[in-house]
């Protein structure tokens, strides 16, 4: 069978949707990248927010079209899982409709499917994390995701995650290793470990937070060059992380700590365990210890019950800290969420507008910390090579997708390629991206 799988969201989507090529691949099958002549067209749908849900519905409806030539219409992922058999009935050209729960039935479903019939499977989450599958990384294999846990247990007032992905499950140790040893020998050098909450790491299954362990083991496995770390709540960076951080070579100097406010009374509305002071606290001590540490960190605007004061002190909050990196998002109501009934609904123009005078005062901020690197000397590694023979890549500060580029020139007679770390001369800076020069170390 050919099969076709478009992935939309989040990296824990993709690492589903490449253990799924993998799974079928292992089965003898084969992964197609154009619909036009699959056999069976895959949609990993995103549930997470509005603005997800309604692309992930227009991309199912344009595979509509394809079913024509014969292909099978199979919907997967968070959409799935929100909404199952309601969401066959508004699109009934559906054949398949599989939770994130059930992946690994998708190939049993296919042998037994009779054609005409509608097939729904949404099962709850297991109460440990299930393995299935290989990973297979079509796109790049010189970076790839490494999903070490599934589901969360902050129920955050705003999210919907936990009713979608379930409880928190840790994946075993020799798991995660077996899985990042896979990816090294097909060429991985960075790894980009994700999960809702990265920082819970093995508190259910060994009692106690263990992702600084996993870390050390991670840094000896060859071929891997760098380890960034995504989703960490703020309140679970303890001192262990930091210390391996800092020893550490292989893991880059790049926090993400969503904090999503800074202000007290917004951020108990949020059910969030963070204050303003223990945020503070956590910056501070990462700066000391490792003085070019990149925070990446985002914020909401327009959460209910958000007042102007709530807002500026936001606002200042940001000037003050100077994130290295930073998103910002107006609220979006979601049904099933705590904060979906709270009164004092933020006007989206205000919540828009807040969020630009955020975005505003980063540009500033990003801009000046961009200046300091003109002189210095990184590394970068180099997704593209473009037309005018320039490179395109990131540095050890840069996350793939939402972060920023490093646009540099190299002599014609060097052979760089996409993949290679290469060490890179800033020569000037933009607000958001970085211009340099190949230089020969
Ligand atoms: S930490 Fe909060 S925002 Fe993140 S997935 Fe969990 S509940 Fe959602």
């Amino acid at each position: 069978m050919k099969l076709y799988i478009d992935t939309l969201g989040c990296p824990k989507n993709t690492t589903d949707s490449e253990q799924l090529a993998g799974l079928f691949k292992s089965l003898g099958h084969t992964i197609v990248f154009t619909p036009d002549n699959a056999d069976a067209l895959i949609v990993n749908t995103c549930g997470f927010i509005n603005d997800a849900k309604e692309e992930s519905i227009d991309r199912i409806l344009d595979l509509v079209a394809f079913k024509e030539a014969g292909a099978l219409l199979i919907v997967t992922g968070c959409l799935s899982q929100r909404y199952g058999q309601e969401l066959t009935k508004a699109i009934p050209e559906i054949d398949i409709l599989l939770g994130v729960n059930d992946y690994e039935s998708l190939p049993q479903i296919l042998t037994d499917y009779k054609k005409g019939e509608t097939k729904v499977l949404c099962n709850s989450a297991k109460t440990e994390y299930v393995e299935w599958g290989c990973r297979t990384s079509e796109k790049t294999s010189y970076s790839s995701y490494l999903k070490i846990a599934e589901g969360c247990n902050n129920i955050c007032a705003y999210c919907v995650i936990p009713k979608i992905r379930g409880p928190y499950r840790s994946r075993k140790e020799d798991e995660v290793l077996k899985e990042a040893e896979a990816l090294a020998k097909q060429g991985c050098k960075e790894l980009i470990l994700v999960a809702q909450d990265l920082t819970a790491y093995g508190m259910d299954l060994y009692g106690e937070y263990r992702l600084y362990a996993l870390l050390e083991k991670l840094c000896k496995i060859d071929g891997i060059q760098w380890i960034r770390l995504m989703y960490c709540y703020e309140d679970r960076i303890t001192d262990d992380l930091i210390r391996v951080i800092a020893k550490e070579e292989k893991i880059c100097h790049y926090l993400d700590i969503p904090i999503q406010h800074a202000s007290d009374k917004m951020l108990r509305a949020m059910n969030r365990r963070s204050t303003n002071a223990s945020i503070r606290n956590t910056v501070k001590k990462l700066r000391k210890a490792i003085p070019d540490i990149h925070i990446r960190t985002t914020l909401i605007t327009g959460f209910p019950g958000e007042s102007k004061d709530d807002f500026e002190e936001m606002l200042s909050f940001v000037e003050e800290m100077k994130f290295e990196r930073l998103g910002v998002f107006a609220y979006s109501k979601e049904e099933g969420t705590a904060a979906a009934k709270m009164k004092e609904q933020v006007p989206s123009k205000t919540k828009i507008s807040r969020r630009n005078k955020i975005m505003e005062a980063q540009r500033l901020i990003s801009l000046a910390h961009n200046t300091k690197a003109i002189g210095t000397v990184i590394e970068v590694l180099i997704e593209e090579k473009e037309e005018d023979g320039s490179y395109l890549g990131r540095s050890r500060f840069d996350a793939p997708e939402i972060d920023f580029s490093v646009l540099f020139t190299a002599a014609e007679k060097e052979s760089l390629a996409p993949g290679d770390i290469v060490s890179v001369k800033i020569v000037d800076a933009f607000d958001y991206d970085l211009v340099g020069e190949y230089v020969e170390i």
